[in-house]
């Protein structure tokens, strides 16, 4: 390991920045005799190859291999064993099988020397791996049996496990279902992240409603999925200085220096031996820089350095579609590309081709502007370390990269402080400037004297003090830019990248609208449901579970009363199983004979959960104005929310606390309660997510026109038999397009119509009064105090009753006025289903499989290839 570096060489100039400590782990190159056979590599051959494991998967084997680890690993017995014991002595088993097969195909990946491609990702929002590796590997039957005979239930330990939750939403859950997707279609992809010790935070509700955030610990317990790799460390810089030399080199030096060391978690492909990996990177302090204070007496310095050192990997920031600019995420960014591709760069090179061929091995995606500076991290090594020069190393590097954009939200897009850059960076700001150079003069080359439009295009946008633009940074430096949707995908070549888009041509800039993976979002939180679309379609499950388009054999059945009362029997059989999750968890009674309308997503303007809760609100008065046998004709319903607020953004955690406390009032009413429930499930995650998505018969998708890039809990929902209320936005269009616009309720303006609606609110507003009175109205209860606290809101009821930015006053009406259709659509039940049975049928372009394809072949260049 480290601790043999001498201290008196550190900060020296020269010194390689990120040096290598790496017994290599997948860079074997295998011997080969005079007839071209594999040599052996060590020992008896036959001594190795019959002690080698084997995948024995007979039920008798299985029970040896838990209680196994049950007796050594944990060093437990029958008698003190419980459910946690069980779980990870479950899991360990099954761990085995994942090692075995992840070292196959590392070593086939290795012999056979395939392109390969990266998803750097600063987000894995990875859920529970126990369940979705047993179905993965076919072996969920055999260990329920086993687990069965020693005395457990297999529910109960898939219970215990934790979420990896190291991602905020979409766009984390998003890279884990492309892992899944990869891995099952043997593709040769390998995931870089980072290993917060914390995820996104727990979130808990105070007694007055609002929003708690706790630490989300979840390495508490051992965690079985993950291998530590002592062995995979690089050393990371940063501060110094950094001194230009000749030839546009530089050397950068000084500063502090801190380890990355691999944790690597197996990602098994569904009904494959392909395996592969997610490597996170976990920062310690560097064993070597602190010796040197240690010399120089400075003992408290030393130990502040250490504590700085593990302080980059320790939480992951909470925000979502919003950044701000404190510099522990800008050294989160750096530390993880730094080794992400100093890991790359190793694995390249022990293939012992030319640098030249870099692009033809290595495709690496960005998601989102995160791990931008992976684009001058690569410059400073092919040309400060690689002596490449720098117009080559620029091609090279704009031939590896690609980039995802995910949002247009001003907000949301990335920027840094130049002094913070150069103080923490010096040499990437260097290079930062000289990519600069390279824009100023294609632009003053295409269009000469256009002084603004250079200063658009520019990567310095100016200021006091100037910032980076990184999303001007991540287009620059990579071969191609998708959005995620057609909508977004236009609105990018539009807006934001509008002057890159005159500048390189559209081609450079396209669409790969995201997906989910049908093996997590069907067959594991919809068990039932799957199981009846294959005995349906009399298909093995994981025909369609691979080919998602075959889930259009479903349009045949779609009439037939037989199939459609099974259908219902699953989707109900689903809402009891929420209303006992969630009498369970929260000791409250669900009416599951109502309908089941659910928004469950991050708290965000944009979301506009304020919209659906105004709406509840408006259906609880005008419940109240009823007469008891007017109700009685009310079709009952129960809406649920979850979801997670960013810990600083006020607004959206007082929506919380108006939902719950909304709520209270309204489930407490004795005229309404049997027509109207309202309920907010704390703590929002990928397992809540399993148990809610199945159970909906209606869900909520209506972000503002323009502002929701894709989404994809409308995908999972839709997926699973649920109808969809939405706005003309994101992928809910594409949605549409597939399920035929009359099995989905949209409302609201269009895009298009938005930003002259915002004009006009801005410069000619008209009173909510005037503009939308059964909206005023409600808005008038909150603030009179009908939901206790009056006052406590207004800053929430203000944003709709001045600026309206997110338009709720424009869209109310015609809201409301789909919910109706809503209700009137759900009272002819066999209409319904029948919707529902056309819904899924038609989900299959909203696979990750056909998403990743589509990477892989326009964009990676890669192709399949598996372990015999
Ligand atoms: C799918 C998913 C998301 C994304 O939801 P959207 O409604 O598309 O924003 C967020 N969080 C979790 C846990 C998810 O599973």
């Amino acid at each position: 390991m480290t601790s043999t570096i001498d201290p008196k060489t550190i900060g020296k100039p020269g010194a390689r920045t990120v040096r290598k400590h790496v017994r290599s782990l997948t860079g074997y190159t295998p011997e080969t005799d005079e007839t071209g056979k594999e040599k052996w590599p060590r020992g008896d051959e036959k001594a190795w190859k019959t002690s080698m494991r084997g995948l024995d998967t007979d039920i008798p084997s299985i029970t040896k291999s838990i209680v196994g680890h049950v007796q050594t690993s944990l060093a437990q017995q029958a008698h003190n064993l419980d459910d946690l014991g069980a779980y990870q002595a479950a899991a360990l088993s099954v761990r085995d099988n994942l090692i075995l097969n992840w070292n196959e195909t590392q070593m086939h990946y290795t012999r056979k020397e395939p392109k390969r491609a990266y998803y750097l990702s600063l987000e894995f929002l990875m859920g529970r791996t126990l369940d979705n590796a047993l179905l993965n590997l076919g072996l969920k039957p055999k260990y329920d049996d086993s687990i069965s005979q020693l005395g457990f239930r297999l529910e109960d330990l898939l219970e215990q496990e934790r979420d990896a939750a190291l991602g905020n939403g979409g766009l984390g859950r998003l890279a884990a279902c492309y892992l899944d997707s990869s891995a099952s279609q043997e593709l040769p992809v390998w995931g870089y992240g980072l290993r917060y010790k914390y995820g996104i935070f727990q979130q808990l509700i105070a007694p007055d409603g609002s929003q708690l955030e706790a630490p989300d610990p979840w390495l508490e317990h051992d965690n079985p999925w993950e291998l530590p790799r002592l062995d995979v460390t690089y050393e990371v810089r940063f501060y110094g200085h950094s001194e230009r030399l000749d030839n546009m080199k530089a050397v950068w030096s000084g500063g502090q220096e801190v380890l990355a060391m691999a944790y690597d978690t197996m990602i098994p492909g569904y009904e494959t031996k392909s395996t592969n990996n997610l490597r996170l990177w976990e920062s310690k302090p560097k064993r070597g820089f602190d010796l040197q204070s240690f010399n120089a007496g400075d003992y408290e310095r030393a130990v502040e350095s250490s504590n700085s050192a593990a302080a980059i990997t320790s939480v992951l920031y909470p925000n979502d579609h919003t950044t701000f600019g404190k510099e522990l995420r800008l050294k989160q960014q750096y530390f993880w590309t730094a080794a992400s591709l100093a890991d790359i760069m190793r694995r390249f090179k022990n293939l012992g081709k030319p640098i030249s061929e870099f692009p033809d091995y290595v495709a690496i995606q960005l998601n989102d502007t995160h791990p931008t500076l992976a684009i001058p991290e690569l410059m400073r090594i092919f040309v400060d370390e690689e002596d490449v020069p720098w117009d080559a190393a620029w091609q090279l590097v704009t031939n590896t990269f690609f980039f995802t954009n995910h949002t247009v939200l001003p907000e949301a897009l990335e920027k840094w402080p130049v002094p913070l850059m150069q103080n923490l960076l010096p040499r990437h700001m260097q290079i930062i400037f000289d990519i600069t150079e390279i824009v100023v003069s294609v632009v003053e080359k295409k269009f000469p004297g256009d002084r603004e439009r250079l200063a658009r295009m520019s990567l310095i946008e100016e200021g006091y003090p100037q910032n980076i633009r990184m999303a001007n940074l991540a287009c620059i430096g990579t071969r191609k830019v998708n959005g995620v949707a057609e909508l977004h995908s236009e609105l990018v070549r539009l807006t934001i990248m509008k002057d890159f888009v005159d500048l390189y041509g559209v081609s450079k800039f396209s669409n790969v609208t995201n997906g989910i993976t049908p093996r997590r979002w069907l067959d594991q939180c919809n068990p039932r449901l799957s199981n009846l679309i294959s005995e349906t379609l009399k298909l093995p499950k994981a025909v369609f579970l691979k080919d998602l388009y075959k889930l259009e054999g479903l349009l045949q059945f779609a009439d037939d009363p037989a199939f459609q009362k099974k259908w219902a029997a699953v989707k109900q059989s689903n809402k009891e199983r929420l209303a006992q999750h969630v009498q369970t968890t929260l000791g409250l009674k669900i009416n599951t004979h109502a309908m089941f309308d659910v928004q469950i997503k991050r708290l965000h303007e944009y979301k506009r959960q304020t919209l659906n809760i105004m709406g509840v609100i408006h259906r609880y008065l005008t419940l109240k104005d009823m007469t008891p046998a007017e109700r009685k004709k009310v079709n009952p319903k129960v809406v649920l929310f979850a979801g997670k607020a960013a810990p600083g953004y006020y607004v959206a955690k007082l929506t919380i606390r108006l939902i719950v406390n909304v709520a209270r009032i309204i489930n407490a009413d004795a005229d309404t309660k049997d027509y109207l429930q309202l309920y907010f499930l704390p703590d929002y995650s990928v397992s809540l997510a399993e148990v809610l998505i199945p159970a909906s018969d209606i869900s909520q998708h209506i972000s503002t026109a323009g502002t929701e890039a894709s989404g994809t809990s409308n995908m999972k929902f839709c997926l699973n038999g649920g109808l969809l209320v939405g706005t003309v936005d994101g992928a809910n269009i594409e949605i549409a397009e597939e399920v035929g616009e009359q099995n989905v309720f949209f409302f609201g303006h269009l895009t298009p119509a938005v930003e002259d609606l915002r004009y006009k609110h801005m410069y000619h507003p008209v009173p909510v009064e005037q503009k939308c009175p059964p909206l005023a109205r409600v808005l008038n209860e909150v603030s009179a105090g009908r939901f206790g606290d009056g006052g406590v809101y207004e800053p929430l009821l203000n944003t709709i009753r001045q600026h309206d930015y997110y338009l709720l006053t424009e869209d109310f009406d015609s809201y409301i006025q789909a919910l109706k259709l809503v209700d009137e659509a759900y009272q002819d039940r066999t209409e319904w289903i029948k919707k529902s049975i056309r819904t899924t049928a038609k989900m299959g372009k909203f696979s990750s499989d056909r998403a990743i394809q589509d990477y892989a072949q326009e964009y990676w260049n890669i192709e399949s290839t598996k372990p015999e």
